[in-house]
């Protein structure tokens, strides 16, 4: 999503349609950062200046909203089975928002959303580490081992993760759960979840509460806010 097709960028600026737009590349009338560009396919990034005969086209504005997400909704764009979508709560915006990176369609949390690919590209680049705080819910309760395990780091599915932060919040004796928080700095694909998992605990609930240095406060369930540029600067 970060890279788009250059005359898709110039038709969706409402200069021309898209074939139209071909033609004023392939007649080397637009520049791509100062050069001309000839190419048909050429991808563009956010960032990226484009003049049409000089002119520099309008760019779609860049917007990033921290979203509150629900239980019960996925973090896609479409659904094939036609649940709601996180997409699905800012019909009323004038932007094309996308998420970025996903939360399960049973976990609630924190989620950004954005149609800024350049940011979202560096946000969910695993050398960027942005830390995230997860509370869960889990079946039983964490041994001194299980709890040493986690931080070390666990295997599942071919894969170790890196030392997390961990840290018992509540415990159930009568409904033998506990609350745990979980500090990690990956994401990859039910991450949370098979961590639990490789020591041996069922994960009933999940949140994510915490992404790098922000957190839901002033928000419910199904909410949102614009973040401010101060807090975007922040988080690159
Ligand atoms: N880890 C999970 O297992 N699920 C999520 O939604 C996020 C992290």
């Amino acid at each position: 999503m970060a890279l788009e097709r250059l005359q898709k960028v110039i038709a969706e600026a409402g200069i021309a349609s898209r074939r139209k737009a071909e033609k004023m590349i392939t007649a080397g009338r637009v520049r791509v950062d100062g050069k001309v560009v000839t190419k048909l396919g050429t991808k563009v990034d956010t960032f990226s200046n484009i003049t049409v005969d000089g002119e520099p086209i309008e760019r779609e504005s860049l917007h990033t909203y921290l979203f509150y997400k629900p239980r019960g909704v996925v973090s896609t764009a479409h659904d094939e089975k036609g649940r709601k979508t996180v997409v699905d709560y800012f019909e009323d915006l004038p932007y094309r928002l996308y998420p970025i990176g996903r939360l399960d369609y049973d976990t609630s949390g924190l989620l950004l959303m954005t149609n800024d690919g350049a940011l979202a590209n560096l946000l969910m680049h695993p050398r960027n580490e942005v830390s995230k705080v997860y509370v869960a819910k889990i079946k039983g309760r964490l041994t001194p081992e299980e709890i040493a395990a986690l931080k070390k780091g666990v295997s599942f599915d071919g894969h170790k993760s890196a030392p997390a932060k961990v840290r018992v919040l509540k415990t159930n004796t009568k409904k033998d759960t506990q609350i745990v928080q979980l500090t990690i700095h990956e994401g990859h694909y039910h991450q949370v979840k098979r961590m639990f998992k490789a020591v041996g605990h069922l994960v009933e609930k999940l949140s994510r509460e915490r992404y790098a240095f922000l957190d839901l406060e002033g928000l419910v369930s199904g909410q949102y806010r614009e973040l401010k540029h101060e807090e975007i600067d922040r988080l690159k």
